[in-house]
């Protein structure tokens, strides 16, 4: 459906055909640049959320998906990566409206999200179980079993790429799925599910709903025809997911948000964790829950550290996400800007020393958008909130720190234990340190990067399970036990009474 203005109005994906929303109803989607209308898209409601689980469950009960062969499960797989690699440049430009993205960034995530599928194409035939030996005369073996059908919640700062995290294992396992993209950016995540069915993954497999997710999240937690949520998102709705998930008993695993810490030690390449360090927190301009938000500089580098990073941070160009130059585009939405906003007042009041930015850029043409510059706090106590609260935008806190044992201690001072990062040349203290710190995800002379051989998620409040890698599996399949009786001996319980003589 287009508009006379071009704008187009997208439908739910449910059981193979996009649809409008039972109620009718539609909400707009904005370009963060500009803050334009960019789309309409169908706001669904527990009626239509209720419509595609029960298609989602008819594909996995009925449909040809579950008698698939892994190959031809795989085959369908690898179309999607092959048409994401085709259509690179359109999907870039698409995401970059529907998110902010700067282009460059989009196209890596198309390519991000293709090479995710490839990686679970390849392990369809992967998923297998063990022979247990047994004591006594028994045969004994698991079969990893997909749960059916799989709602799958995600978050706006890396729409495609998260979507492609949850799609691609969990069909791979031969699962069937509910997935609710952010109410923010909604457009590519159904131009993905669009994409799986002209890969030849069957009508019902792959649906696509959007919708607020205390009515649309809420309804897919609730339903009795669920068997697995899997949410990506901040802490607070993780434990609103638990909680709604409860009654049904359902499996579930969160990815919950970060406050990570990026430490430098004297004995580090000081200009390699200069650039490495600016990485971690300005790419997606800090919306990433991976972002290293806490910079632990050692007093003894501080200021030669600082020059060179404030240099290099204040270089960066602001602007037009489309434009292949810019390094820094928009956040996500208007209160998204004026929530970072809002933080950084909090910082300089409890006395943190503003180095950097802390507002939104001057130049005129870049009002309309969401723009915040990049903003580095100096001084940071680890009680600040700057220093404790994740703000979601490209804001810093720097915190300098004098022995090991220190920076440790900071490190671990937070409710979040999603990753972390370590410059250093001495071997011994990277791998002490890399044991001692409490995140799953430890990077040492290396910044925020997360391909789909390596297993991802949280310790403590950031997360339950692992994505990624093979470790997904486990979240998308159940084992299943099966003992076969072998012995020449008549079971008879009762019969060879008592028993052992
Ligand atoms: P969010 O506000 O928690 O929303 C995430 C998703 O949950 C959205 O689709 C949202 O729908 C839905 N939702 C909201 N309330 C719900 C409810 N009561 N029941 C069910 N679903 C509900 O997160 P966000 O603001 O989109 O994303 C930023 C957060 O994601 C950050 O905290 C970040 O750290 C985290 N994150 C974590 C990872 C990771 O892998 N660990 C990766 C990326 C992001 P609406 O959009 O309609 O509200
Ligand atoms: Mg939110």
């Amino acid at each position: 459906m287009t508009t006379e203005t071009g704008i187009r109005t997208y439908g739910l994906l449910i059981d193979g055909q996009f649809v409008p929303a039972a109620s009718g109803e539609t909400f707009p989607t904005y370009n963060p640049a500009t803050n334009e209308v960019i789309g309409y898209v169908a706001r669904a409601n527990r009626e239509d959320v209720d419509r595609a689980v029960r298609a989602a469950r008819r594909a996995f009960d009925e449909g040809p998906w579950g008698h698939m062969t892994p190959n031809e499960r795989a085959r369908r797989l690898r179309r999607v990566a092959e048409i994401l690699r085709e259509r690179v440049d359109e999907l870039a430009r698409l995401e970059t409206l529907n998110c902010g993205k700067i282009i460059v960034e989009s196209r890596m995530d198309i390519l991000a999200a293709a090479n995710c599928f490839d990686y679970y194409a390849n392990l369809t035939g992967q998923i297998w179980g063990e022979t247990i030996p047994m004591n006594g005369p028994l045969l004994d073996y698991t079969v990893r079993e997909p749960y059916g059908v799989c709602g799958q919640i995600i978050p706006w700062n890396f729409p495609i790429l998260m979507a492609a995290w949850k799609l691609a294992p969990a069909l791979a396992a031969g699962n069937t799925v509910v997935l609710k993209p952010a109410s923010y950016t909604p457009i590519t995540a159904l131009v993905l599910g669009q994409t799986c069915l002209e890969a030849g993954i069957p009508e019902g497999v792959v649906n696509v709903v959007t919708g607020p997710g205390s009515e649309v999240g809420a309804a897919i937690c609730e339903h009795p025809l669920v068997d697995k949520i899997a949410f990506t998102g901040e802490t607070e709705t993780g434990r609103e997911i638990l909680r709604l998930s409860a009654g049904t008993i359902k499996k579930v695993s969160l990815e919950l948000g970060g406050k990570s810490p990026n430490i430098v030690f004297p004995d580090a390449d000081l200009e390699e964790a200069v650039n490495g360090s600016l990485f971690a927190i300005f790419t997606n301009v800090g919306q990433r829950c991976t972002a290293r938000t806490r910079l632990l500089l050692h007093e003894s580098i501080h200021d030669q550290f600082m020059d060179l990073f404030l240099h290099k941070a204040s270089a960066l160009r602001i602007g037009d996400p489309l434009d292949e130059r810019t390094q820094l585009g928009p956040l996500v939405s208007r209160r998204q800007c004026e929530r970072v906003l809002s933080y950084v007042e909090r910082a300089k009041a409890e006395g943190a020393a503003l180095r950097l930015g802390g507002k939104r850029p001057d130049d005129p043409v870049l009002q309309r958008g969401n723009f915040v510059e990049p903003t580095i706090f100096d001084e940071v106590q680890p009680q600040m909130t700057i220093a404790r609260e994740e703000v979601f935008g490209p804001v810093l806190a720097v915190i300098p720190f004098r022995t090991e044992e220190e920076a440790v201690e900071i490190a671990n001072a937070t409710i979040y234990g999603l990753a972390a990062t370590i410059w250093t040349n001495d071997i011994k203290r990277a791998h002490r340190l890399a044991a001692r710190i409490k995140a799953g995800n430890i990077s040492i002379n290396y910044p925020v990067v997360n391909p789909p051989e390596a297993p991802f998620g949280g310790f403590k409040q950031s997360g339950i399970g692992r994505e990624l890698s093979r470790h997904v599996l486990d979240l998308y399949t159940q084992v299943k036990n099966v003992v076969v009786g072998l012995s020449e001996q008549r079971f008879d319980w009762y019969g060879n009474w008592p028993p052992g003589r």
